[in-house]
C-alpha cells in the first residue's frame, strides 16, 4: 500500500466530543458543561458567548488542560487529555499560552521581566536570545519604551498587552483567553484582539477566547454560544 494519506493529515488542534462536566461532590453535585462537541480549526480565532455562568470558563479549562476531563473526550493537539498523566499535561501546557481577565503580572517585575516568566517555565535558554525574545515582544505589542517599566506604572491596556506579549514570547501552538478585554476601555480591548488575531495569521497560532463583548465579534472567524451548560449557536464570525 503506497500511499495512506488519513495517516498523516494531522487533525484540528482541538478536538472536543461529548464533554460533560460535573461540579461538587454528593448532594451538592451539580452538572454544568452537557454534551459540548467541537472542532476549533488551526490559526482561527474562535469566540466563546454567554451569560455568566453558562459554562465559558468551563470549557474553556477543560480545552486548555487546565481542568480534568472527566467524560467526553478533548484532543489537544492530537493528544488525549482523559486520562492523560499530569506529566503529559504539563508538556503539553507548555505548548499554549493563557491570557486571563486578571493580568497577573508579578507587580515587582518589569516589563520585560513579566514577559520572560512566559519563557523561563519552560526551562532553561540562552539569557541574552530571551532577552531579545521578550523585547521583540513587547515591540510588537507596542511597549517599546516602556520595557523597564513596573506594572504600578503601567496603564489597565498597556498591562494587558504585557500579558498578551507573555502569552505569546514562547511561540504557542494555541493561546486561550478568558475575558481579556473585560478590564479595558473599547479602543484597548480591540486592539488586544486585533493584535491577537494579527499575531496568529503571522504565525499560525490558534486562539480561543471567551468575551461578553460585543464590539470584538467582528473580528471573530467563529462564533460559539453556550447556555447553561450547552452549545446553543455555532456560527461563522465576520473576521
Ligand atoms: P462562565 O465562565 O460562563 O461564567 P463557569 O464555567 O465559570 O461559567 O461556570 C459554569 C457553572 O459551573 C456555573 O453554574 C458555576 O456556578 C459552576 N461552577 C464553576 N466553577 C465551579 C466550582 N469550582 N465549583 C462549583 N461550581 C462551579
Ligand atoms: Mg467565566
Amino acid at each position: 500500500m503506497p500511499w495512506d494519506n488519513t495517516a498523516t493529515v494531522s487533525e484540528a488542534p482541538i478536538v472536543a466530543e461529548g464533554l460533560n462536566h460535573w461540579f461538587g461532590t454528593g448532594e451538592a453535585r451539580k452538572q454544568a458543561i452537557f454534551d459540548v462537541s467541537m472542532e476549533v480549526a488551526k490559526g482561527s480565532l474562535t469566540i466563546l458567548m454567554g451569560p455568566s455562568g453558562s459554562g465559558k470558563t468551563t470549557v474553556l479549562t477543560l480545552m486548555g488542560c487546565l481542568r480534568n476531563v472527566q467524560h467526553g473526550s478533548v484532543r489537544l493537539l492530537g493528544s488525549e487529555l482523559n486520562g492523560a498523566s499530569e506529566a503529559h499535561q504539563v508538556q503539553l501546557r507548555q505548548r499554549l499560552g493563557f491570557i486571563f481577565q486578571a493580568h497577573n503580572l508579578h507587580e515587582s517585575l518589569t516589563a520585560e521581566q513579566n514577559v520572560l516568566m512566559g519563557l523561563q517555565v519552560h526551562g532553561r535558554g540562552d539569557p541574552t536570545r530571551q532577552r531579545m525574545a521578550a523585547q521583540h515582544m513587547l515591540r510588537l505589542v507596542g511597549l517599546e519604551d516602556r520595557v523597564s517599566y513596573l506594572p504600578g506604572n503601567l496603564s489597565g491596556g498597556q498591562k494587558q498587552r504585557v500579558a498578551v506579549a507573555r502569552a505569546l514570547v514562547s511561540n504557542p501552538a494555541i493561546v486561550f483567553a478568558d475575558e481579556p478585554t473585560a478590564a479595558l476601555d473599547k479602543e484597548s480591548g480591540a486592539n488586544v484582539v486585533r493584535m491577537l488575531k494579527e499575531l496568529g495569521h503571522q504565525r499560525g497560532t490558534t486562539t480561543v477566547m471567551v468575551t461578553h463583548d460585543n464590539r470584538i465579534l467582528d473580528m471573530a472567524d467563529r462564533i460559539v454560544t453556550l447556555e447553561e451548560g450547552r452549545i446553543v449557536s455555532d456560527r461563522k464570525g465576520n473576521g
